[in-house]
């Protein structure tokens, strides 16, 4: 191929095992440490990889010491590129990867290129590894194919980064998208699923940073009590993810029921997702979900986790009226939900 029809590839590489060395307390990111060992990889230089450009942080971070400030830098340094690059890669800690890939969703609006998150559960250096094959795969994958999606290569899958969602510790297959199907797999070939990508825009690409908000998580328990209910909704909180039982239900008892009714009126947005890590949260259902939704929680259907807290971070702060975040969380934003309408629409038909 003649060098100038080669695609070019930026590679915005945040820290995460990946690049990691082994100290004395385990591993850590070690500057230059990383393309050192990409040096020692002639595959990279061969003929059918892509041009690529790597962009070292400072400090490299393992994800786990990643904030909203860290989505936000990554956000506007490929947004001052996005003109240069046929297609980008993130090299990111595999801990928390599903949230910054859907932070990145939702701060971009109109994206017409990949934005392709991976990393490793083993570092490049070691004798064995999954970090080459996730390296090679995702640069084969952001140069050469038209995905306008931010996404997630590990472990041979492809997966929408607002779907995907950390299920294993130790396997190379660490993250799953249980509630919308791989957009593809590197199998013998490099196979894209066309018909499960966002359509291509039709606008420019736009970008909108997550804010400040105050924003939290609370997994329903059985036995939990309104103090803590009330403890943790507590001002200055603006927003929740309850995670809740089954399809979407909580304990009805009127105390608790009590403490979220009074958050709602002073405007903390309460979004209800399931502890269930596949299905959607159906408030209708039971009485148990009824009661949640008059007072005044709203559904997170089959969002993940990490896509809750991100969306409800991203519209937060954006500054919107409560009311217009309570609308617009329920709304699939970048495919990141499955709204039941949708799901009739595509010839799921639910029976009584
Ligand atoms: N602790 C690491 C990180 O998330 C784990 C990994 O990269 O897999 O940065």
């Amino acid at each position: 191929m003649p060098e100038r029809d080669k695609k070019s590839v930026y590679i915005a590489y945040t820290g995460g095992t990946i690049g990691m060395r082994h100290g004395r307390q385990g591993y850590e990111p070690a500057p230059g440490f990383l393309e050192r060992q990409m040096e020692k990889l002639p595959v990279l230089w061969s003929e059918d990889m892509p041009h690529y450009r790597i962009h070292e942080y400072d400090p490299l971070l393992d994800s786990s010491n990643m904030s909203p400030a860290d989505w936000v830098k990554l956000g506007r340094d490929i947004m001052s590129r996005y003109h240069s690059y046929d297609g980008f890669i993130v090299l990111h800690g595999t801990d928390t990867m599903a949230f910054s890939a859907s932070a990145l969703s939702f701060m971009f609006r109109n994206l017409g290129k990949p934005i392709v998150f991976t990393g490793s559960q083993i570092p490049l250096c070691e004798v064995r590894n999954d970090a080459r094959e996730n390296l090679i795969a995702s640069l084969l994958i952001a140069a050469g194919h038209s995905i306008p999606e931010v996404c997630l290569f590990v472990g041979h899958q492809l997966l929408r980064g607002n779907r995907a969602t950390k299920v294993s510790a130790n396997r190379f297959l660490a993250f799953s998208s249980p509630n919308y199907p791989p957009l593809g797999e590197a199998g013998v070939d490099l196979r894209i699923h066309g018909d499960r990508l966002l359509s291509l825009p039709e606008a420019p690409v736009a970008f909108d940073e997550v804010g400040h908000a105050q924003v939290a998580d609370l997994r329903i328990f059985p036995g939990i009590t309104p103090e803590t209910l009330e403890g943790f909704l507590r001002p200055p909180l603006q927003g929740a993810v309850l995670h809740t039982y089954g399809v979407g239900n909580a304990p009805d008892r009127p105390d608790l029921l009590e403490v979220m009714r009074a958050a709602s009126d002073r405007g903390v947005v309460l979004l209800n997702c399931t502890q269930c890590l596949e299905g959607s949260v159906r408030m209708a259902d039971y009485v148990t979900g009824n009661a949640l939704r008059d007072v005044g929680v709203v559904s997170g259907y089959d969002l993940t986790p990490e896509a809750a807290l991100t969306k409800l971070y991203f519209l937060l702060s954006l500054g919107l009226d409560p009311e217009v975040v309570r609308a617009r969380i329920q709304e699939d934003l970048r495919g990141e939900l499955t709204h039941p309408d949708d799901a009739t629409r595509s010839g799921i038909i639910s029976l009584p």
